[in-house]
């Protein structure tokens, strides 16, 4: 243990090396993880609340390790964001995503949109456009069926974020910004970034059938949203009161555990295929 004086460092020392330790071991795990093929990518679906139709899905991310089992992407993707192994990792969904999509028409399913989260700092990375473009090139998915979910932060460096995010439109792939609302910036952003959707967070989703603020709250985003002409998608619908309120005030698209949780490829492909008969 480490002397400097103090005696409360000293104290503290222990957790502060379990805390660096583990990050390395989850850091260490993360590189052999994308060696040996321990990540994988689960679907959720989209729904259209008008229809009831599956739209969309949202890929997330998941990471089976040997010893110590699935470990959920909010334990060590803001590990991948720090040391920098977002990049290849956000470069191994988007594929396995885009590939997965353009396998489901390739194999007769209905059209779907695929949702892919990307980082702030994979967003600001200065090649991003290029690695999006060469990924839909590989996998022969069309831009207009990739929309690419982006979060506040980005908004740091607007200048950029707005010319990369044209470049993407440009393109014709979708862009949405993700947990709406909890990201303390102003909303002026909404006036200069080129996006077409807004993801109403969970957290706001959760109590609109029982807190009347929440309620409000949600009401003004779908209404803000239309006037601007942006669609809306809620997440973390979990029970028919939610939907129906969301249906009342003409929310576009639902997401959440009451129409299925995250699920493999192939279980997907059962629901698409009851859908369908
Ligand atoms: P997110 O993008 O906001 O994703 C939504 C999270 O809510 C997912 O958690 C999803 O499983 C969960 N969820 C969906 N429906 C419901 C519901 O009805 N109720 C509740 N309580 N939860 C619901 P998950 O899969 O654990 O992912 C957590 C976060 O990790 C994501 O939040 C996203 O920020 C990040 N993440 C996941 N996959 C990726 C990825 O491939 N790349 C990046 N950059 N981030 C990812
Ligand atoms: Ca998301
Ligand atoms: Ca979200
Ligand atoms: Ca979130």
């Amino acid at each position: 243990v480490k002397e400097d004086g103090k005696n409360n460092f000293q104290f503290y020392a222990p957790s502060m090396n379990e805390i660096v330790s583990k990050k390395m071991q989850l850091e260490n795990g993360m590189r052999k993880a994308l060696k040996q093929n321990e990540f994988r990518v689960v679907y959720q679906p989209q729904v259209e609340v008008a229809t009831g139709k599956i739209i969309g899905v949202e890929a997330l991310l998941r990471w089976h390790h040997p010893e110590w089992g699935v470990i959920s992407p909010a334990e060590f993707i803001p590990i991948a964001e720090e040391t920098g192994l977002i990049l290849p990792i956000g470069e191994w969904v988007l594929h396995e995503a885009c590939l997965q999509n353009k396998t489901w028409q390739q194999n007769g399913y209905q059209p779907l949109r695929m949702a892919v989260n990307i980082s702030s700092r994979q967003f600001q990375q200065s090649n991003l456009v290029e690695m999006v473009r060469d990924t839909l090139t590989k996998t022969g998915l069309h831009p207009s069926f990739l929309e690419l979910e982006l979060t506040e932060s980005i908004i740091q460096d607007s200048n950029q974020a707005v010319h990369k995010m044209q470049q993407l439109r440009d393109m014709g792939i979708h862009l949405s910004i993700d947990d709406f609302g909890t990201g303390y910036s102003s909303l002026s952003y909404l006036k200069t970034f080129p996006i077409n959707t807004l993801k109403i967070d969970q957290t706001f989703t959760r109590n609109i059938y029982t807190d009347p603020k929440d309620a409000s709250l949600v009401d003004t985003i779908i209404n803000m949203a239309h006037n601007l002409n942006l669609k809306v998608i809620a997440e973390g619908v979990e029970t028919e009161e939610q939907l129906q309120f969301l249906e009342t005030k003409n929310c576009n698209e639902a997401q959440g555990y009451y129409f299925s949780r995250p699920i493999s490829a192939e279980d997907l492909e059962v629901i698409l295929g009851e859908e369908v008969a």
